[in-house]
């Protein structure tokens, strides 16, 4: 069992200061696998004045300089991909599919970066004025369980070729992920101070982090719920924000689709990362004429899903990150049952043979817009299937939600799929595919409209999020 009681400062790995522990678990066999040191105020203190001090030499540094530091980031986590990948299916227990690409997705996007770098105007003139773009500070990093290389690495990539320097603050429940990525970042040997990671619960650290006059930008990704707190502990210094946050993402499903392919699409799109994934398309809405066939359909297509045995190619369903995140599902999973919803599939309770904190993939029919599963982020496998009249009615349906984060249609009609999805008030709709669609073939902004998030990620929307332009006349 391994104890991480070090955290990431300045270049090295030091003792860490707070004494709080936290346990880490393999979520197949919910037995203990590691424990994390807790860092504190001391140690967060510590972490962001060694990157304000960094700052003052690094946002001076070049474009080349900054590229070269990308792509030894890229390459020190190739080197390492079996190790980290083995590390995530341990201690997150995603299948080894969706782990290995999730796994280079994280190293790509430091190539990414570079790219959008190596082309990105830092100066324009406007008339006889210079704009200048300039890196925005030191930014706080904060990240969720759901993805914890993807999320640290999309947020230092574009932070670095922004010429900044960063506190990373990860989710407790990534210790040993975190620990590894840490090492690969010193491998990569990046100047000392510009990458900063201080393990630590969110209610203790978060303060330290949102409210620190030193800090320029928080970057967050997690709960609408907490980045609204964010939001309001950073106010008082006026913090520039970039917020990912929650979804309850609409998946319509038109009259003249081909309903088998729909369905199979459906689970894909509405399984994701196990339930846990924000853009989930959750919400499944579906022509009330043909409501049987889509129900045969779905039943037909859930019980060909592979979970567990993680280490399957074909595998697509693991456990949940937590005991607390399986309750959440549990409890999600019973106000359907006491709402009046009907199980087509799954139910309360663990898929058969298996323990840990696996869930089993439900999926309620006969639900209304108004059950809590149709409203409220489960984060979790659970679809809830409604019905909709006509078209117009399942655009009401889609936009009836505080989230906007991404929307899905398919139907063998591209032209009128795109047409419906202009109407879609959330920042990534997708039409016949998966939320992959949206990160494949060059950058495009990434996030969300609405209680869904502030700002974007991906190219050069997501560079800017670090740059703050000035003018100088
Ligand atoms: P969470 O909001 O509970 O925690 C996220 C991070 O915030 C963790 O590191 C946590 O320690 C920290 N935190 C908690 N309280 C804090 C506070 N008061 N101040 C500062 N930091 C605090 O989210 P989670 O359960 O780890 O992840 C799931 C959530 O993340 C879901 O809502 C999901 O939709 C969202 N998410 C969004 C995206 C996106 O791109 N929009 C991507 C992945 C996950």
């Amino acid at each position: 069992m391994k104890t991480i009681d070090r955290s990431f400062i300045n270049g090295e790995f030091k003792p860490t200061r707070g004494t709080g522990q936290f346990d880490l678990y393999d979520p197949s066999t919910a037995e203990i696998i590691g424990r994390t040191v807790l860092g504190d105020e001391r140690d967060m203190l510590d972490a962001i004045e060694s990157a304000r001090e960094a700052f003052k030499t690094f946002s001076r540094t070049s474009v080349a300089e900054r590229g070269e530091m990308l792509l030894r980031l890229h390459e020190a986590l190739r080197k390492r991909e079996d190790a980290l990948v083995e590390t995530a299916i341990l201690e997150y227990g995603s299948p080894v599919t969706a782990t290995v690409g999730r796994t280079r997705a994280a190293a790509n996007a430091f190539l990414e970066a570079r790219e959008t770098l190596l082309d990105y105007p830092f100066e324009m003139a406007a008339g006889k004025k210079l704009v200048v773009m300039e890196p925005v500070g030191v930014v706080g990093a904060i990240t969720p369980f759901n993805a914890d290389y993807g999320h640290i690495c999309g947020k230092l990539a574009p932070a670095i070729a922004a010429g900044c320097t960063v506190v990373v603050k990860p989710s407790e429940n990534n210790g040993l992920e975190t620990e590894l990525l840490c090492r690969c970042i010193q491998e990569a040997d990046i100047p000392p101070g510009v990458v900063n990671v201080v393990e630590g619960r969110g209610e203790a650290l978060g303060p330290v982090l949102c409210g620190h006059p030193d800090v320029a930008l928080i970057n967050f990704t997690g709960s609408t719920r907490v980045g609204k707190e964010i939001a309001a502990l950073g106010a008082g210094t006026m913090k520039r924000f970039c917020l990912e946050l929650g979804g309850k993402s609409p998946n319509i499903i038109l009259d003249d689709a081909d309903i088998d392919k729909a369905a199979a699409l459906a689970l894909v799109i509405g399984f994701s990362n196990s339930g846990q994934a924000c853009h989930a398309g959750t919400r499944l809405l579906v022509p009330k004429k043909r409501l049987k066939e889509v129900e045969a359909s779905l039943k037909r297509a859930v019980a060909k899903l592979k979970i567990g045995h993680l280490l399957d190619a074909d595998s697509f369903i693991g456990p949940l990150v937590s005991r607390k995140q399986f309750e959440t599902v549990q409890a999600y999973i019973r106000s359907g049952l006491d709402e009046g919803a009907q199980l087509l599939a799954g139910g309360p309770g663990h898929p058969e043979g298996l323990g840990g904190y696996y869930a089993r993939p439900t999926i309620f029919t006969k639900v209304s817009p108004s059950m809590r599963i149709a409203r409220e982020e489960i984060f979790g496998p659970v679809i809830a299937v409604m019905t909709y009249e006509d078209e117009e009615q399942a655009v009401e349906m889609a936009n009836d939600t505080v989230y906007g984060l991404a929307a899905f249609i398919i139907s063998a009609d591209q032209d009128r799929a795109m047409r419906i999805g202009r109407r879609i008030h959330a920042g990534m709709v997708v039409v016949n595919d998966t939320i992959g669609a949206v990160v494949a073939g060059p950058p495009a902004p990434l996030g969300g409209m609405k209680e869904s998030g502030l700002g974007r990620a991906g190219g050069r929307w997501g560079l800017e999020a670090y740059l703050e332009p000035k003018v100088i006349a």
